[in-house]
Order: structure tokens, then sequence, then C-alpha cells
């Protein structure tokens, strides 16, 4: 019988068009124990996203009441818009054991990781192949408007910058390849030694079989 493990906090961060949210929709299908941390936003529903599902769509006020009250992991101001990701759900998964995905910005990455449960914590950044395609991929989404799009680009520099903060970093050129290099990365992740804390009590197992025999 498998030891048990402890659960571990997924961050993925890339500037915006690279792929975080399609690899993260390909992660939870491949792992339905997994969960997603879905954020509390103040930016709008874009055609297609459903209240609760990908994000909790927030009035400003709602918003910052919840961060008074202590009920946010993180936050962080992006695009002009509050997005923050909510503890509770976060802290039941642990309990139980199980992982959480997150999809969110260098700022929310650098708060969990330097708080209580940055031991638990697993970072990769995505980037893009090149500047060209980037701008290709955010206008073939075809979700935002021109000015949204330009918005987002001149962003796309400083988010990059934080690259060399996270553990892991992946060039999405081609999907399934990267894909592929995320489950790598979170199998190996769960794998470790520390993150196994049954291990000693299943290797007693396997001693006291050697020595029924
Ligand atoms: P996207 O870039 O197409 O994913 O557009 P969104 O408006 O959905 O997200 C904009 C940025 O906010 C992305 O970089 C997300 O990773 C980031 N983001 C989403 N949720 C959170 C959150 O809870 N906290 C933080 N710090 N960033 C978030
Ligand atoms: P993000 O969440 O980082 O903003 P998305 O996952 O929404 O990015 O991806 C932006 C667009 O690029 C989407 O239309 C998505 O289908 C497309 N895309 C993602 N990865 C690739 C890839 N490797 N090759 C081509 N298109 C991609």
């Amino acid at each position: 019988m498998a030891a048990p493990r402890r659960g571990l906090l997924l961050i993925l961060s890339s500037p915006s068009g690279a792929g975080k949210s399609t690899l993260a929709r390909r992660l939870m299908d491949w792992d339905p124990t997994m969960r997603f941390s879905v954020s509390a936003t103040t930016r709008k529903p874009r055609p297609g996203e459903v209240d609760g599902q990908h994000y909790f769509f927030r009035t400003r006020e709602e918003f910052e009441s919840m961060v008074a009250a202590g009920e946010m992991l993180e936050h962080a101001e992006v695009f002009g818009n509050f997005y923050g990701s909510p503890r509770g759900p976060v802290e039941q998964a642990m309990r139980e054991g199980r992982d959480t995905l997150f999809d969110i910005d260098w700022q929310g990455g650098q708060q969990i990781r330097n708080s209580a449960l940055g031991r638990d914590v697993v970072s990769v950044f995505v980037l893009p192949p090149s500047i060209g395609e980037l701008e290709r991929r955010l206008r073939g989404r075809a979700q935002d408007s021109d000015e949204v799009i330009a918005g987002r680009m001149a962003k796309s520099q400083a988010e990059i910058s934080h690259w060399a903060e996270y553990d892991y970093v992946i060039v999405n050129e081609d999907i399934d390849r990267a894909f592929t290099q995320l489950v790598t990365i979170l199998e190996a992740e769960r794998m470790r030694r520390d993150r196994q804390p049954g291990l000693a009590e299943f290797v007693r197992g396997l001693n006291r079989e050697f020595d029924a025999r």
C-alpha cells in the first residue's frame, strides 16, 4: 500500500498569453484529485467565464472586505484589477493531502513562497517561445479588445523579469511537450522523500514481510 503524502502548492505564472490557463486546464483533467485555486477578482467576466468556476467575480468593496477579514492567502493588483487566492479552500485541500494548483502572477507567487506555506510550494514559470508568438496568442484568443491586449503586452516584460524566482521554467512552444514537462515536474515533486512522511512506516512494513519469510 502506498504511503500517505502531504499536499503541495503548485504555482504557475507567466506573462498573459503564454499558455498557463491552457496548461492548468489540462493538468486538472489529467489529475482530478488536484484542486484548482479559484481566485477572486474585480475584473469583469469574459464571455463564457462562470462565477465560482473560473473566478469569483466580486466588486471592489466585496474584495476589500475579504482582504480585511484575512480571507486571502495573497492578493495583488494586476492590470488595474484586484486578484486574490481565497485561503479556506487551500487549507482544506492541504488537510486532505490534496495538491492545489494556482494560476497567479509573480506577486502572488512571492507572497505564498514567503508565507508559512512556503515549504509546500513548487513554482513553475511559463515563457513564450518569442514575443511575436505571445502577441499572436493574445490576439488569437480573441477575448480582449486591442487596448486590453496592448496593456497586457506592455506588462509582459515586467512579468518575465521574475522568471529566476521560480523553481522550474517551461518554454511553451509545443503545448503537448510543455504539458508533459509540467506533469514530469509534478510527479517528481510528489515523490520527494520529505513529501512522503509515511515512508518510514511503509518500509517498516516491508521489513516485517522480510522477517515473516
Ligand atoms: P490571463 O492573463 O489571460 O490569465 O488573464 P486574467 O485576467 O485571468 O489574469 C491576469 C493575471 O492575473 C494573470 O497573470 C493571472 O495569473 C493573475 N492572477 C489570477 N488570479 C490571481 C490571484 O489570485 N492572485 C494573483 N496574485 N494573481 C492572479
Ligand atoms: P494565459 O493563461 O497564460 O494568458 P492561455 O492559456 O489563455 O494563456 O493561452 C493563450 C492562447 O494561446 C490561447 O488561445 C491558447 O489556446 C493558445 N496557446 C497556448 N499554448 C499554445 C501553444 N503551445 N501553441 C499555440 N497556441 C497556444
